[in-house]
């Protein structure tokens, strides 16, 4: 897919004392990007459908201040963001909740300090191995050419001895990630579905080839690998359609002899997602019908529809099977 330019970008002062941030304004300038450096973002649409378009299209160079990193079960032992937001427009994004009205992206230009906190973290679990995820609050891969700040971090992950990084995207910006000495520390996991559901839910992403071949030219550098299917969703010919999804994946990668791992992830919403949702996208055809889901507690302190307890049973049951007939290397490593 062709990559992300943003309409317009916002410069915090501050990140132009780093050179990602000289890089990334540098990059900016020669797409021609209107550049405004401000301490905060304006974006001042008509309606909330507006605001969220243009976010979508409006980037901001800012500073991680983060000096504690949050947990990030089931996935990893932590989280850290080198950006915020994305420019996908999934309808069912679990982000539209948390980002505000207005989602801008912020990119992160102070690589260095970010990493100095997740070395501190790793220094204060030793001897244990300890793990992070990047993708919990943005698509690290998306924004990837304004910056190159993942491929730094994959740099760091491969030296270091006790540290590794898991990367979840749904773009396939994955070239510069190539020839790099990973030493195996990195896992790369692509988020993938149904083409019904790519196609309906997942605009402004990599299509589902792109996905799949960005995921064969990683497995071909040696990386870990692994997918995330989510949000599985039931609708006319889910089984026929998941069973096709798996049987392209095993054609283009039944010959990978390394393990393959895969998340499996129900779709739920909460109240207020579906609320933002329906103001975002009034036509969506997302099953949000709350009567005919279970409700959930969440482990962010809200309630969430899921599918009753039979459902997610026969989706976790179907889906598993299909899985370990196909790929005699795979390991589930969670149903949620
Ligand atoms: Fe959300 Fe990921 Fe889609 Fe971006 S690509 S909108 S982070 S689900």
């Amino acid at each position: 897919m062709k990559l992300f330019i943003p309409d317009r970008a916002y410069i915090d002062p501050k990140s132009l004392e780093y050179d990602v941030g000289k890089f990334a304004k540098e990059q900016l300038e020669k797409l021609n990007i209107p550049i405004i450096e401000s301490k905060k973002v304006s974006i001042e649409g008509k309606s909330p459908s507006e605001n969220y378009a243009k976010a979508k299209k409006t980037i901001y160079l800012t500073v991680n201040k983060e000096k504690k990193l949050r947990p990030c079960s089931p996935s990893a032992d932590y989280q850290f963001s080198l950006s915020s937001s994305c420019p996908g427009h999934c309808e069912y994004c679990y982000l539209q909740t948390t980002q505000g009205e207005k989602p801008f992206m912020r990119v992160f230009v102070n690589i260095y300090e970010i990493i100095d906190v997740i070395q501190e973290h790793i220094d204060k679990n030793l001897p244990n191995i300890t793990t992070f995820e990047c993708g919990s609050i943005t698509d690290p891969v998306a924004l990837e050419h304004l910056t190159g700040n993942l491929k730094r971090c994959i740099e760091f992950f491969g030296n270091s001895e006790k540290g590794r990084l898991r990367v979840i995207t749904k773009f396939d910006n994955v070239d510069s990630f190539l020839d790099i000495n990973h030493n195996k520390h990195t896992k790369f996991r692509f988020s993938i579905n149904t083409k019904y559901i790519i196609n309906k839910f997942e605009h402004n992403t990599a299509s589902f080839e792109e996905r799949m071949r960005a995921a064969c030219k990683i497995a071909s550098s040696g990386y870990p690998i692994g997918f995330i299917i989510a949000p599985i969703m039931i609708y006319n010919n889910w089984k026929y359609d998941y069973n096709e999804l798996f049987n392209e994946l095993k054609s283009q990668l039944g010959s990978h002899k390394e393990e393959i791992t895969f998340e499996l992830i129900q779709h739920r919403f909460t109240a207020t997602a579906k609320e933002l949702i329906l103001t975002r996208f009034p036509k969506t055809e997302l099953d949000l019908n709350e009567e005919t889901r279970q409700l959930k507690w969440g482990p962010y302190g809200k309630f969430k529809y899921v599918y009753p307890k039979e459902q997610s049973s026969e989706i976790k049951d179907y889906i598993s099977d299909i899985i370990q007939k196909n790929f005699s290397n795979s390991r589930i490593e969670y149903f949620t």
